[in-house]
């Protein structure tokens, strides 16, 4: 039985790859055909037979965005609490004292996802990769939302805990990780072996300093056993790299190397603080040269440590070293696009230039980089044989106009704003910002219940008993 064949008419502008040379190009007034299964017909006249029909004008069709690195869980909750916070001791980051703080109800899991979904999908996002702790909800609104996705079910032996504010303590439970550990590689295989073709897992150790050595290891071997990838957080603060030499005397991507799990299999995030970092002391580029011989991904976040103060130096130079540099948001907003933007302007002013980074660097990176580090080549790009993920620009929208270059109107301009329809798997799983399969408006007020929760329970939380207003001091005085 044939599969229904949808055609697009002389597209305005297709964001097409070039099979020979391996980059993407424009192409300009071509028709585009695809059924479910893969894309069948780019450029010039599709002659074809087909089902349905609709025409093109006024549309830039966009490869579908490859997000590996978000969190769902308690992330969406955290918005807006302790964006001002840090601290002082742990180079200002606000990760080990403050965010450990939030903590989320089960019951709002779901609507967390949603939301995190609904808002990565409508800034063009067609896959994604989500690390967080497996929960009842978390395969089945993945497939609901229609949406490619990777579940990376973290597990560590480790938490962190702040003494006074100042001195960063692991607190280590060996049964309790590995318990974790065997439970996450129960929900990788449930992934693996679900009947949605669009859902996979990944092992994901949740940072380099809160698992031991051997745990690192065994996750690697049960990643390649599997044949899925690994990912971890490592490289990610300077905290971390501290503690890192202290116990190792390595930096995280030697100590990875070291433990020989440095290889084309694994995605690291952030990769922020390596030896030639101006804020590191070894001032050797080792940490670079072992990346790229390696075939290691680095998933860049660049909003959430840019609003902490910290930049990676820069896309550039990881780049012109040939590490595989790919984009994740992280956190909230959630908004692919914005991170593209953000990636684009931090890079310029950590390499300190213009030329640090083009724009076509940052869609590669948000496409080809993500399929690469996904061990994919039928992702992130517009070719016959590829996945038919993608998106349609309004190449009309005010935000738009007036256009010369739509690739650069859409990340220097109008962002999310444009992202007129997301297709995955042909399907239209997004129109004119309304998702399909996911209760966006049902989710956000359920958010808003839990945030009474999540905010009630922070001074609990604190090993200080420090009041929310103390922790997180609004932004504004209050008159009264
Ligand atoms: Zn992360």
């Amino acid at each position: 039985m044939t599969k229904p064949v949808h055609v697009i008419r002389k597209v305005e502008t297709i964001v097409a790859h070039d099979d020979q040379t391996g980059a993407h190009v424009y192409l300009f007034d071509g028709d585009i055909a695809f059924d479910e299964t893969a894309i069948l017909h780019v450029g010039g006249r599709y002659d074809g037979p087909f089902h349905r029909e609709e025409h093109g004008s006024g549309r830039m069709l966009l490869p579908g965005l490859i997000n590996i690195h978000c969190h769902s869980d308690e992330e969406p909750l955290s918005k807006g609490i302790f964006d001002d916070m840090g601290t002082a001791a742990l180079w200002g980051q606000a990760m080990y004292e403050y965010s450990t703080l939030i903590e989320i109800s089960e019951e709002a899991r779901e609507a967390s996802l949603t939301v995190m979904l609904g808002d990565l999908i409508r800034s063009g996002v067609t896959t994604l990769v989500d690390i967080a702790g497996p929960h009842d909800a978390w395969l089945p609104t993945l497939v609901k939302s229609g949406a490619r996705a990777y579940a990376a079910p973290g597990f560590r032996e480790a938490s962190w805990h702040v003494e006074d504010s100042h001195r960063l303590d692991y607190r280590w439970d060996l049964p309790r990780g590995r318990e974790a550990f065997q439970k996450a590689l129960a929900c990788v295989d449930a992934a693996e072996a679900h009947p949605s073709s669009r859902l996979g897992g990944i092992v994901s150790p949740s940072q380099v300093e809160t698992c031991s050595p051997d745990l690192l290891i065994e996750a690697a071997a049960a990643a390649k056993g599997r044949g899925v990838p690994i990912t971890l957080h490592a490289a990610q603060t300077m905290a971390e790299h501290e503690e890192l030499l202290s116990r190792t005397g390595m930096t995280a991507v030697q100590y990875l190397e070291s433990l020989g799990i440095l290889d084309e299999r694994l995605i690291l995030g952030h990769c922020i603080f390596i030896d030639s970092h101006s804020w590191t002391r070894e001032r050797t580029e080792t940490d670079m040269a072992l990346l790229a011989q390696r075939g290691t991904t680095v998933a860049h976040c660049p909003v959430t440590f840019s609003r902490s103060g910290m930049i990676l130096e820069s896309i550039g130079r990881y780049r012109r070293a040939c590490v595989n540099v790919g984009i994740g948001t992280d956190s909230y907003p959630y908004n692919m696009l914005e991170e593209m933007r953000r990636a684009l302007i931090c890079s310029r002013i950590a390499g300190k230039s213009v030329f640090d980074i083009k724009t076509s660097d940052v869609l590669d990176m948000a496409t080809l980089a993500g399929a690469k580090a996904l061990g994919r080549k039928d992702i992130g790009r517009i070719t016959v044989g590829a996945k038919p993920d993608f998106s349609l620009i309004d190449l009309n929208h005010p935000a738009m106009q007036p256009v010369y270059d739509p690739l650069r109107n859409l990340l220097h301009c109008a962002a999310e704003r444009a992202v007129k329809a997301v297709y995955v798997d042909g399907r239209c799983i997004a129109s004119d910002g309304k998702l399909a399969g996911l209760d966006y408006d049902g989710a956000v007020q359920v958010m808003r219940e839990a945030s009474k929760f999540t905010t009630g329970r922070i001074a609990a939380n604190d090993p200080r008993s420090r009041s929310l207003s103390e922790l997180a001091p609004l932004s504004l005085p209050v008159k009264t």
